[in-house]
């Protein structure tokens, strides 16, 4: 079962929601937390411990949105919108709507968020001079100095999915004058970062004295490492994946992929328009009105549907798909505009039609989506 994430509010126009592992983690930081409270600050109740520990968690969920809000607030000035942001386990994602054209704009977007943690850390730092020494207020700017400075730097450790992967990537997109180029070189870093990572967890978990810390602490620490190996090295090869799915998709035209056509007259029955399209090496049926112009299209997994017997008594218009305006394309759609024009009105078939405004074939969906995987 996969929980939804919830809404929580919207900054600057943008919905901010959080998943239920990130409700979870701050219930356990909570209650983590308000034994070291009750340690270190002087004259504090069991109440005011958790109290301090709590707002440790929101304002550690704050430093993230903060994060977040720094990637969200440059790519939107920089023309890309951003649909939400989400908040979840280990820490956020901004979901920004389609990609960077230049190197630099990519840059631009994934180092605003390591700043705006950097920046926070030196507030904090700032800050703890004006506070009384161990103070509830003490610990917990210690405490936020600490988690936005270790932010800062893991978010800048060189591999995707971070955003110092999304650098590493500017950088050789810019060099090699190709963005999947760059995903590449920034997705295979993310692996070998996710495993240098995983073997640093097992050295520091072997080598470490015996009665250092805690087992439930070594536990916990060595489980956190292997998590976050196994999320960048899953997260490399997803962004990988879509990078190379949407370069497949951007180089694909739609003059190869479109199947020639036998046009029948409404009522034509399914063995007839099926013989007509066999002798012209047809691969598509188009079924015409009365006025000769261009009605519906044949679906062909519900033609595969009807066995041979059922065929010459069957119409081709019962098993057809009537074409809606956003069902006829214009033959010179080519990579993303072909995909959104297809993913705004989605059918199995859709009819293509030249300049001169007469219909050139069919397109199946299948064939493209064949075409993209492949
Ligand atoms: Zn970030």
């Amino acid at each position: 079962m996969r929980l939804s994430p919830i809404r929580i509010g919207s900054v600057m126009g943008v919905p901010v929601y959080v998943t239920p592992s990130w409700l979870i983690v701050s219930a356990f930081i909570t209650v983590s937390y308000a034994g070291d409270v009750q340690r270190q600050v002087a004259s504090v109740s069991a109440a005011g411990s958790y109290l301090i520990a709590l707002l440790y968690a929101l304002a550690l969920a704050a430093s993230v949105l903060l994060h977040e809000m720094g990637h969200t607030v440059v790519s939107r000035a920089l023309g890309l919108p951003v649909r939400r942001i989400v908040l979840f386990l280990l820490g956020g994602i901004s979901e920004i709507i389609g990609e960077p054209v230049r190197p630099r704009d990519d840059f631009a977007i994934a180092a605003a968020g390591p700043a705006v943690s950097f920046l926070l850390a030196v507030a904090c730092w700032a800050v703890s001079f004006a506070v009384p020494a161990q103070s509830g207020a003490a610990f917990l700017i210690q405490l936020l100095l600490w988690s936005n400075l270790i932010i800062a730097i893991f978010n800048v450790l060189p591999g995707l999915p971070l955003d110092g992967g999304r650098i590493v990537q500017a950088v050789f997109w810019q060099v090699g004058s190709s963005r999947i180029r760059g995903v590449r070189a920034a997705a295979w870093s993310g692996r070998g970062l996710a495993i240098l990572l995983a073997v640093g967890t097992v050295l520091a978990t072997s080598t470490a004295p015996r009665g250092l810390y805690s087992p439930t602490a070594d536990i916990i620490a060595t489980s956190a490492g292997f998590a976050i190996s196994a999320f960048i090295f899953v997260g490399a090869g997803q962004t990988l994946a879509q990078a190379e799915l949407l370069a497949a998709a951007q180089s694909v035209t739609l003059e190869p992929l479109i199947r020639s056509a036998v046009y029948v007259p409404v009522g034509t029955p399914v063995a007839e328009a099926v013989r007509r399209a066999q002798q012209q090496s047809a691969r598509a049926i188009v079924i015409l009105d009365g006025q000769q112009r261009c009605h519906a299209i044949v679906d062909e997994a519900a033609l595969n549907t009807v066995s041979q017997h059922r065929r010459p008594w069957l119409s081709s218009d019962d098993i057809a798909r009537e074409l809606l305006p956003g069902h006829i394309l214009s033959d010179s759609l080519a990579g993303q505009d072909l995909f959104d024009a297809v993913a705004a009105h989605p059918s199995s078939e859709y009819l293509i039609i030249g300049a001169d405004g007469l219909s050139r074939g069919v397109l199946a969906t299948i064939d493209l989506r064949q075409k993209v995987t492949r």
